[in-house]
């Protein structure tokens, strides 16, 4: 091997070692020889690198009660490399400092209108919350990445918002804005928030281990995080994944924010349950649609007719999804969560009627276990992306 292919193999190493006790937590360095593949004095030269680094810490474990001398084990070094996470939804505005090794150490939330907000007032509120998470981070904890989830299409490039229905924003320059006000000399990561869900489910929540999943979250409208083979599918532009505007209802569907009409948003997001539940125009959010899910729990008429219409509806896109990707999983984010809790039956009825047996057999359903955080935790885990992938070509301490 020469110079330069050593050194590219020495950097996948570290990268993977490192991104192994950042997603896993704590391991033993045996496990990570053979995690690895490789032998112990490999993984001894590059744990010492990464500690040398500052990126990593060694101690014993736990006592076990085993007789013999302990692996070492490796852990994150979680109060010295950290990231600033955002995430712009619907009805809040969140930032939160995140440490190596994924644990949020604090967060600043603020409400946002649905309408009207401009790109002026959201980043001037992220960037105020962003400035006090990093001036209270521990003294000598380095900040190594920004990342932001933002509820519309993103140039992956530039973090430019090409199309943000819900705020009505098209081409705002949303990421270097940002960047220019937190001025930490970082730039801003943007993801869209269903792609970035996905990405935090298959990292870190309930889509672990699954190599192929859809991820579809949804307040208002409904946004799809298709993962394939283990990586996030992103289309030729980062446009892709865009289950909400499946056509599904093009005859008498209803209007749907993109100027189209059937989309399955349109037929499964909030305003489509509300509606059909009888609820008032004006009432709007993830409690509204869990009053109703309750309502039909208590056997309100009104709501479960609501539940069965929507259920349907997220039924047809969900099996439209399985019989083109053959998912191991499909999750449910946002407030499909609650959607999904309530309609499970009809979603599974379309299913068994429509999804090809050798696909439906596989495709297990679940809520996502990250919550309200998944698409935060995966602004997080974008942040972290150039660390995890060069760990000693980032400068931490
Ligand atoms: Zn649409």
């Amino acid at each position: 091997m020469d110079g330069q292919s050593a050194g590219v193999s020495r950097r996948r190493s570290l990268s993977a070692l490192l991104r192994r006790v950042h997603l896993g937590g704590p391991v033993s360095r045996a496990g990570l020889a053979e995690w690895l593949g490789v032998n112990r004095s490999t993984v001894l030269a590059l744990t010492t690198d990464l500690v040398a680094a500052g990126l990593v810490r060694e101690g014993f474990p736990e006592l076990t009660g085993r007789a013999g001398r302990p692996s070492l084990v490796v852990r994150p070094a979680t109060d010295r490399a950290y990231v600033l996470a955002f995430d712009i939804a619907v009805d809040r505005l969140v930032a939160a400092r995140v440490g190596l090794g994924g644990e949020i150490q604090d967060r600043r939330e603020a409400h946002r209108a649905r309408a009207g907000v401009d790109l002026d007032t959201v980043v001037r509120v992220l960037a105020d919350f962003g400035r006090d998470l990093h001036r209270t981070a521990t003294p000598g904890a380095v900040c190594v990445g920004l990342g932001a989830s933002y509820c519309g299409m993103i140039r992956p490039g530039d973090g430019m918002v090409r199309f943000g229905p819900d705020l009505g924003w098209v081409d705002q320059a949303f990421g270097a804005e940002l960047g220019r006000r937190l001025d930490l000399g970082l730039p801003v990561l943007v993801g869209n928030e269903a792609h970035l869900g996905a990405l935090a489910e298959h990292q870190r929540g309930v889509g672990v281990g699954v190599r192929n999943l859809v991820y579809l979250h949804g307040d208002v409208g409904v946004g799809g995080g298709i993962i394939v083979g283990g990586e996030l599918l992103g289309g030729d532009g980062g446009y892709g994944s865009e289950v909400g505007h499946m056509l599904v209802n093009p005859y008498d569907g209803r209007p749907c924010g993109c100027g189209s009409r059937g989309c399955l948003e349109a037929e499964v997001g909030e305003r489509a349950l509300l509606d059909a539940a009888g609820r008032p125009a004006d009432l709007i959010g993830r409690d509204a649609v869990r009053e109703v899910v309750e309502a039909a729990d208590r056997g309100e008429p009104a709501a479960r007719d609501a539940l069965r219409t929507v259920g349907d509806w997220l039924g047809i896109g969900v099996a439209n999804v399985i019989n083109l990707f053959n998912p191991g999983m499909v999750i449910f984010g946002g407030v499909l969560r609650e959607v999904y809790r309530g309609a499970a039956t009809h979603v599974q009825e379309r299913i068994a009627a429509n999804v090809l047996p050798v696909s439906r057999t596989r495709a297990q359903l679940r809520v996502c276990a990250l919550g309200d955080d998944a698409t935060l935790v995966g602004a997080a885990e974008l942040g972290f992306a150039r660390l995890l992938a060069d760990p000693l070509g980032v400068r931490v301490g």
